[in-house]
């Protein structure tokens, strides 16, 4: 038997309101990253191993989530939205597929590289649906008809947002937060007054900054953005740790109003680049240091920007004496 959640203990109405299905094993491991910078301590929360099929990453935890949730719903197909290498897209269709849910997929363009052709190959073999719409545009107007294509038994299929970022999603984060603070409180690692991670589609970072607020923990948020086709501010990633307390709140868990503000986040877009999925050179240099001195591996189009921007930010004085955890979202396959 697994464990429970750490929000289903906590808050014991959402046993019953909020099912989880349990496809990593927690905690996962924090440790200290020497040799990155001298200029503050650096520690790694490490979700790479986090998912049941060898493979893991960020998108598990919200699968954790949202599987049960389409699954009482009785959907038996997922549709969701993701560019050309989407992380989040495959994990759905292989983690959906082992709940007997099959998965349709509508692909936006992006800069094609290695890191992409691969993981197309890995889309393909995974039995999801491909729908090659290139642009966002393309993907909003062929919505009606995705929706009717992908019904099934007279259902219309179960919409995800890129990036799984529903409030259902984020509570994989607000549940990692937990997890976090428990290593805190452990001993494991100090308390960072900073937790840096990458923002795709905003839901770890909202979730995040939610669980951690409401397990008391005073670290801040910084939201490191990667994505410019969708809207990541401090305003859009606090509303979204709104809309998940809301969510917890109607499903019976009773607690404090979190009270997040816009304040209460960093979010920097410097470390973007072109736009979505393009090589930046600082992100290169990150991902080397990280291979070569904390034998990290990172991927060029989350985890090498966020890391790039911790470096810098560090250099500057931005994050203080520190220290900073690193959340490492990337589960190489
Ligand atoms: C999706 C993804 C992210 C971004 O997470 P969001 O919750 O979408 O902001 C970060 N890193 C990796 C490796 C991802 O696949």
């Amino acid at each position: 038997m697994s464990r429970p959640p750490l929000l289903h203990r906590r808050f014991t109405p959402l046993a019953d309101s909020l099912p989880h299905l349990r496809l990593g094993r927690p905690p996962t491991p924090v440790r200290e990253l020497t040799g990155l910078t001298s200029t503050v301590p650096v520690w790694c929360k490490d979700e790479s191993g986090y998912g049941a099929g060898g493979w893991g990453g960020n998108k598990i935890r919200k699968l954790e989530w949202i599987l049960p949730d389409a699954r009482r719903q009785g959907t038996r197909t997922l549709l969701t939205v993701g560019g050309l290498g989407t992380n989040w897209g495959l994990a759905a269709a292989l983690y959906g597929r082992e709940q007997g849910l099959s998965t349709a997929i509508a692909l936006i363009d992006q800069p094609i590289d290695e890191h992409v052709r691969a993981q197309l190959v890995r889309l393909r073999r995974s039995g999801a649906a491909l729908h090659r719409t290139h642009t966002k545009r393309r993907t909003i107007a062929s919505a009606p008809w995705l929706f009717l294509r992908h019904a099934t038994g007279g259902r219309l299929p179960y919409f995800l947002p890129p990036g799984g970022s529903t409030p259902v999603g984020t509570l994989g984060y607000v549940e990692a937060a937990f997890e976090l603070a428990d290593q805190i409180a452990s001993g494991e690692l100090p308390e960072p007054s900073h937790v840096v991670t990458a923002v795709g589609s905003g839901g770890t970072a909202a979730g995040l900054a939610l669980g951690l607020r409401l397990a008391g923990v005073h670290s801040r948020v910084v939201g490191v953005v990667v994505n410019d086709t969708l809207r990541l501010d401090a305003p859009a990633v606090v509303a979204l740790a709104g809309r998940t307390e809301r969510l917890l709140r109607e499903r019976g868990a009773d607690f404090p109003p979190a009270r997040l503000t816009v304040d209460d986040v960093t979010v920097v877009r410097d470390w973007l680049g072109p736009g979505y999925g393009h090589a930046t050179l600082e992100a290169e240099r990150a991902r080397a240091l990280a291979a070569a001195t904390a034998s990290l591996e990172l991927e060029p189009v989350y985890t090498a920007k966020a890391l790039a921007a911790l470096l810098a930010m560090a250099d500057d004085g931005r994050l203080g004496p520190g220290p900073v955890l690193f959340l490492n979202t990337y589960g190489p396959r």
